[in-house]
């Protein structure tokens, strides 16, 4: 009788201990119909089904799941599939974690736009011409890029606690480095997402402040579908002109693993990295009012001022059409090299400088 009571007595006393116990081990995680176990790799492609007279395709993932909890990071490349600085890093990166050191999970996007990436087509899918940086949340239904961009949004954004969006300057792009951080009320966790973001070491800070609905809404980025979830995110910009630079790859690469530790992810030692030199509390662009061709002037003299000459755009007769001038004083952080431009197009983003934040 004793001996019976014992045994029950250990019996509730396991099970009064057992959700304690298993606390730290996470569950499966389940993406696109897999089931990652913790503490191992998947490496897998979300299937893009074919709809109309468009083909299937794919959207290759590697999932790291630790085997402690922590926060779901989505590390998202090659939303265009022109912009290599990105989709070099993360093709490196699963291979130097091991999920079994790892508190939480990554949710590695190798290269988001395979077919821009196959077809080589900069800022576009050559599928149906769209920019899958504006067509989030995406919908099944819809054309190839906004199939795309459902399946990112649901399986993969709506399963992260903190989202980078990485990507370079596009072929025929000039592009200073930087890193641009959500904020704003409408923004989350802009503090961590600043420490993220200064782990890249990158000379320049960008805040965009979401301060109205429409601003998140409107042609919306993969970013902005991060605000949207309510994450905090950033958005990672290396290299130019459709470069595949090593030391860009490796940069990348450094940051994600920097974020690693400052996430609570990963115990190794961080990379020292230098501080930002420049801030900038927002932008603007400026666009072409014609097509035609296209002369920057002067991109090498980064700071413009208001009333500065930007280029001037020749129409296709040779007849000059445009002269594009800066609107502010301010520092071009990205724009077109020229000489192709179409109208509508934003020919220079100009950072709007501010103190620290
Ligand atoms: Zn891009």
């Amino acid at each position: 009788m004793l001996k019976s009571f014992s045994s029950l007595a250990l019996c509730c006393i396991a099970l009064m201990l057992a959700p304690a116990a298993f606390a730290q081990e996470p569950n499966a995680l389940t993406i696109a119909d897999q089931s990652v176990a913790p503490g191992t790799r998947a490496d897998f492609r979300i299937t893009v089904p074919a709809r109309g007279d468009e083909l299937e395709s794919f959207i290759p993932v590697t999932v790291l799941h630790g085997d402690e909890e922590g926060p779901v990071l989505a590390t998202v490349a090659g939303v265009h599939g022109f912009e290599f600085s990105s989709i070099l890093a993360v093709d490196r990166l699963p291979d130097r974690i091991d999920p079994t050191d790892l508190s939480g999970t990554i949710i590695f996007v190798r290269i988001a736009n395979i077919p821009s990436f196959e077809y080589r087509t900069p800022h576009l899918n050559p599928v149906d011409r769209k920019n899958l940086n504006r067509s989030f949340p995406g919908s099944p239904d819809g054309t190839s890029t906004e199939r795309i961009a459902d399946l990112i949004s649901r399986e993969v954004v709506a399963r992260a606690d903190f989202l980078m969006d990485l990507h370079s300057g596009d072929a025929g792009e000039f592009l200073e480095p930087f890193v641009g951080v959500y904020g704003g009320p409408l923004a989350t966790d802009f503090d961590l997402a600043l420490e993220v973001a200064r782990g890249f070491g990158f000379p320049n800070l960008v805040q965009y402040k979401m301060n109205t609905q429409e601003q998140v809404d409107t042609r919306r980025s993969l970013n902005r579908q991060g605000v949207a979830a309510g994450i905090p995110t950033i958005l990672v910009e290396l290299g130019e002109n459709g470069s595949r630079l090593e030391e860009h790859a490796e940069r990348v690469a450094t940051g994600v693993q920097n974020a690693l530790g400052i996430l609570g992810m990963w115990d190794k030692p961080r990379t020292n990295v230098p501080p930002a030199v420049r801030y900038f509390e927002s932008s603007t662009a400026v666009r072409a009012e014609h097509s035609g061709i296209y002369y920057p002037v002067d991109l090498d003299r980064r700071y413009v001022f208001e009333g500065d000459l930007i280029g001037t755009i020749r129409d296709y007769t040779g007849k000059e059409v445009q002269r594009l001038y800066s609107p502010i004083d301010g520092y071009a952080l990205y724009g077109k090299r020229g000489p192709s431009m179409r109208e509508g197009d934003p020919v220079i983003t100009i950072g709007i400088p501010t103190e620290a934040f």
